[in-house]
């Protein structure tokens, strides 16, 4: 039986140092900001309308008098620090990555929570379809590299600005005369902000919004060209995806390319990753006009759906001194092993060898070393394995971290 707490530190861990490796290789550097921000940057960006920042918001009045939120997403705040450092000088495209807490006022469920964890990265300064198709490829293999295999790609344009203008007014001509059957909240987003009715979940709009006009057909001819040009890289690196006319994101800053990447595994359609390109967000909050693309993992539904067989946990031994004399040869014994990678406890034998190796069965301990009496005069160790329940004597401590962990492979 597994400490799971342990277990599911260990598994952020690792799911971090496959991204950190992932990200590193295609030229990203890693990059924090603070967890608190102006709420306005949230409002601007993310957008007054939309589900963040009108209802999951953890908002607040600093003792100054300054509202201030804990952060919802990732990709305002790297913009926000990269704009402050003077992107104008910044070489491009400039690509960077953060892993951290992220905080939404959602219903708590099983892969949502209220604080929340996302391994993010933003490529800024590339408008080429190459860059979408990097970005998703870049994902692909690093949740391949988290062992997850039936990994379903869902990609739609949002298409250039006047793509969406198009759109829009073919949606509000196509939405206006059912404004009375459309839930208050999408009334009221006719007005504000039509494209975000598509994100509504009341049953009754999804089945208005089902007959509604699709994107693809408001799209410009350089917007379709872009799209199209995605698509056929995608084919050429070998990535698989799904054209998803119905995906939204939630999100008011998205431009062009979007997807989202899902699993089998998760069995809920829910996704593991959601990105686009925003190409007017950074020109929006104040910094030269520049095109860019970003994602975000979902860290907590990558660690809760990853394969079991990725778990890569250290191996665990336990030294167990069974003579009062053993325990200096114990202590050295414990730290060669540590420094061979392999946690270790020095164990209490004292209620007995019985009783010892229990408790480290029960802790998920597989190695138990014994140094009693003949062993000291021996000059050698027993190494038992608590699963097979096979025990032999090795002769130097080296051999003894060395089968550990050839054993454990
Ligand atoms: P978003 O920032 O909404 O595009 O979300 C990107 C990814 O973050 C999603 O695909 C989820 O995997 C994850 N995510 C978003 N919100 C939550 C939440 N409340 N709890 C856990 N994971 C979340």
């Amino acid at each position: 039986m597994r400490v799971l707490d342990e277990v599911a530190s260990g598994r952020f861990h690792q799911v971090e140092s496959i991204a950190r490796n992932v990200l590193t290789a295609y030229g990203y550097a890693e990059f924090r900001t603070p967890i608190l921000e102006h709420t306005e940057l949230f409002v601007r960006s993310v957008g007054q309308s939309t589900d963040i920042v009108g209802k999951e918001m953890y908002t607040f009045e600093d003792r100054g008098g300054r509202s201030l939120t804990l952060r919802p997403e990732g990709t305002a705040p790297v913009v926000r620090a990269v704009i402050e450092r003077g992107i104008r000088n910044t070489p491009m495209p400039l690509k960077l990555f953060y892993i951290g807490p992220y905080f939404r006022y959602e219903r708590p469920q099983k892969g949502r929570y209220r604080q929340f964890h996302q391994i993010g990265a933003e490529l800024l300064g590339d408008a080429r379809p190459e860059a979408d198709v990097e970005v998703i490829q870049m994902l692909v293999e690093l949740l391949g590299a988290c062992g997850f295999s039936g990994l379903t790609v869902a990609l739609q344009t949002l298409g250039d600005d006047e793509s969406r203008d198009r759109f829009r007014a073919t949606l509000v001509e196509y939405l206006t005369p059912q404004h009375e059957r459309l839930s208050p909240e999408s009334q009221e987003r006719l007005e504000s902000n039509p494209l975000r009715i598509l994100d509504s979940k009341v049953r009754g709009d999804r089945e208005i919004l089902a007959d509604a006009p699709r994107i693809d057909g408001s799209l410009t001819e350089e917007a379709r060209k872009h799209f199209e040009r995605v698509q056929q890289l995608l084919d050429l690196v070998g990535v698989s995806y799904r054209l998803d006319s119905s995906l939204v994101r939630g999100l008011d800053y998205y431009t062009g390319t979007v997807f989202e990447i899902s699993s089998d595994e998760l069995g809920a359609q829910d996704a593991l990753v959601g990105g686009g390109r925003y190409d007017n967000l950074v020109a929006e909050l104040g910094g030269t006009s520049t095109p860019a693309i970003g994602f975000a993992i979902g860290l907590d539904r990558v660690v809760e759906a990853m394969p079991e067989t990725q778990a890569q946990d250290r191996p665990r031994a336990v030294v167990l001194p069974l003579h009062h004399e053993a325990l200096a040869t114990a202590l050295r014994t414990a730290a060669v092993l540590r420094d061979a990678g392999i946690s270790t406890d020095v164990g209490d034998a004292d209620r007995g060898i019985g009783k010892a190796l229990q408790v480290a069965d029960r802790r998920g301990i597989r190695w138990a070393v014994l140094i009693g009496e003949d062993e000291l005069a021996a000059e050698e160790w027993s190494l038992k394995d608590l699963i097979s329940g096979d025990q032999q004597r090795v002769g130097t401590v080296q051999e003894l971290a060395s089968t550990i962990q050839q054993e454990t492979d």
